[in-house]
């Protein structure tokens, strides 16, 4: 079996051949290591491998283990990002100790954010989660109402609004992976005509990264690739 250290240099290799064909710098690719239902070990053996940057879904989970870094590895520079669906009763954790939001889609979850970040902590950088496929069930703003949201959310000033985030419907063909992503990339760039600092479109997991690489991603975010499949209980 693989090791946590040898899948990350897979993964990089793999996101440094795509930048390659589509000649993009690689170093503008950012990798978020979704480390979700796995063990402080599994993330050890990340930062071991100058993984940084890690990923979480469930809020009690994740600041669990930012606190056990905070405590056990003073002075990290390790990066969360939240990119789970946020109840607002969970807002204030996430506001106390993430670095990165991802999933804002909605002005009210936004306020609560901006609101309970502590003064003495950087502005919370923060995505708007855009339901790119247009399905009923999934969660996010309508491509239509995104500039609205962006329009409120600039105005808060414990908040750093960086881009974009979306979880396109499960498609295995490329060129209709390609298509959804393509989606997201011209909505970022019409935005940043106005707002030249969104500067972030988080998009692409293990099964579509090579299509939103292509399409402009700036951050993708991998789990099973790197720490392999996980088990729900
Ligand atoms: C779980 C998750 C990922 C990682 O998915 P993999 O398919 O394991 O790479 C990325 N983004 C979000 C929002 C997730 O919930």
């Amino acid at each position: 079996m693989n090791t946590v250290q040898d899948n990350l240099l897979n993964i990089k290799n793999e996101i440094a051949e795509i930048a390659k064909k589509c000649e993009r710098d690689p170093n503008t690719i950012q990798l978020i290591a979704v480390s979700k239902t796995k063990p402080v070990e599994q993330v050890i053996e990340a930062i071991n491998a100058a993984q940084l940057a890690f990923g979480e879904n469930y809020v009690q989970e994740g600041v669990e283990k930012i606190q056990y870094f905070e405590k056990n590895m003073p002075n990290n520079d390790l990066i969360w990002h939240f990119i789970g669906p946020l109840q607002s009763n969970k807002s204030k954790l996430v506001a106390e100790h993430f670095d990165w939001m991802h999933t804002i889609d909605r002005l009210k979850i936004a306020q609560r954010l901006n609101d309970q970040r502590p003064k003495d902590m950087a502005k919370l950088n923060v995505l708007i989660q855009v339901n790119i496929s247009q399905e009923a069930s999934k969660s996010g703003v309508k491509p239509e109402e995104v500039a609205d949201l962006v329009k409120q959310i600039v105005t808060l000033p414990n908040l750093n609004l960086r881009g974009l985030m979306a979880i396109p419907e499960i498609e295995n063909d490329y060129d209709k992976q390609l298509n959804v992503f393509t989606k997201m990339q011209q909505l970022l760039q019409s935005l940043q005509k106005d707002y030249p600092f969104m500067d972030t479109l988080s998009m692409g997991m293990s099964g579509d990264m090579q299509a939103a690489i292509v399409a402009g991603s700036t951050m993708v975010r991998i789990g099973t690739a790197i720490f392999g499949a996980r088990q729900y209980l």
